[in-house]
């Protein structure tokens, strides 16, 4: 019997989705689009990312105040530390929760080189994730995820040292751990079972990047520490230049590891949405989740 197949599923699982911060009037355009389509599914919250080195904080801003004003979505603010100051930090707090905003997504940061360079905390700063969401709760009562690494921060020198960073989270007040990307599920399995195992019992909830190209993602996860097993990197294989295989196989791959880990136990999942909604959306419908709409056609053609 296949726990993913029971016909009352989707009202077990709890999705949210993660969007950058747009660039660009046409970027703003796809990102509406997306929010649009994605809407229906009900996510339980839909978080926008703050740009490496603390870099978008406007445009952040700007979206999340967006989709308060013109949508029926809850939006997570995510905030980095990372080259700015604590007075800086504590404005940036004060401003989303005066424009309404209850849910944050707690992060260092990378520098403002990118993922890979040297990061050295400001020194009137916070140091890292655990002190921002000490800071985050100093300010109110919000929904704070934080993140988490199936197979380690690059930095952390080893696993007992990366748990012992998340357990600093929790005890200051972390609701959620949202997980790094990652391909084998076992290693999220087994980075749970270690957590555990250290008295960490908020829901760490895998983060699914389905693969929009897999060269990009190839090239990120080599800087961000995430695996790339080598059947994945097969199933690519020859795809580049045939978009249409190639989303075929990303929805395929992505829920592949979505029913997997539904058979493990897990009901919820954050989808990194990289601004697109056509592999989110059809993993979530393989999982149950449906849109008020297709419930309403389905309906009326019954
Ligand atoms: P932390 O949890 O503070 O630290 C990361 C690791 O470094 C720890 O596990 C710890 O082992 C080690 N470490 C840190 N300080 C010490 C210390 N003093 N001594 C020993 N070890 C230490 N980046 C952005 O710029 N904007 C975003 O919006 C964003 N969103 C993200 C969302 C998710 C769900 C995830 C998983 C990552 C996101 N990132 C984002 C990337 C993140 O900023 C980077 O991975 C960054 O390198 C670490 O940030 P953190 O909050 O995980 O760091």
């Amino acid at each position: 019997f296949r726990f993913s197949r029971r016909p009352d599923i989707g009202d077990k699982i709890r999705v949210s989705f993660e969007f950058f911060p747009p660039k660009s009037d046409e970027m703003e355009a796809r990102l509406w689009d997306t929010v649009t389509r994605l809407q229906p599914l009900k996510p339980k919250f839909v978080s926008v990312t703050y740009g490496a080195g603390g870099s978008t904080r406007e445009r952040t801003a700007r979206t999340v105040k967006r989709i308060l004003k013109e949508t029926a979505l809850t939006p997570a603010a995510h905030m980095t530390c990372v080259n700015a100051a604590r007075h800086e930090v504590d404005e940036v707090i004060q401003e989303f929760a005066d424009m309404g905003v209850t849910r944050f997504v707690a992060l260092r940061g990378d520098p403002a080189e990118g993922v890979g360079a040297a990061y050295r905390p400001h020194p009137d700063g916070y140091a890292n994730g655990a002190e921002l969401v000490g800071a985050l709760k100093g300010v109110g009562d919000f929904d704070i995820s934080v993140s988490a690494y199936p197979e380690k921060h690059p930095e952390s020198p080893d696993f007992a040292t990366d748990i012992d960073m998340l357990k600093r989270k929790v005890d200051n007040g972390a609701t959620r751990a949202i997980t790094q990307f990652f391909f084998d599920n076992d290693l999220y399995e087994r980075y749970v079972e270690r957590a555990r195992r250290a008295g960490i019992y908020i829901p760490i909830v895998p983060g699914i990047l389905p693969v929009h190209n897999f060269t990009q993602v190839a090239n990120f996860s080599s800087r961000c520490g995430a695996l790339v097993p080598a059947w994945l990197a097969e199933r690519f294989d020859g795809l580049q230049t045939d978009p249409q295989t190639h989303a075929l196989v990303a929805s395929a791959v992505a829920a592949e590891q979505v029913l997997d880990l539904v058979e493990r136990g897990v009901g919820d999942f954050h989808f990194y949405t990289m601004n697109r909604a056509d592999l989110v959306f059809a993993v979530c419908h393989m999982i149950g989740i449906r849109s008020h709409e297709a419930e309403a056609a389905g309906s009326a053609a019954a």
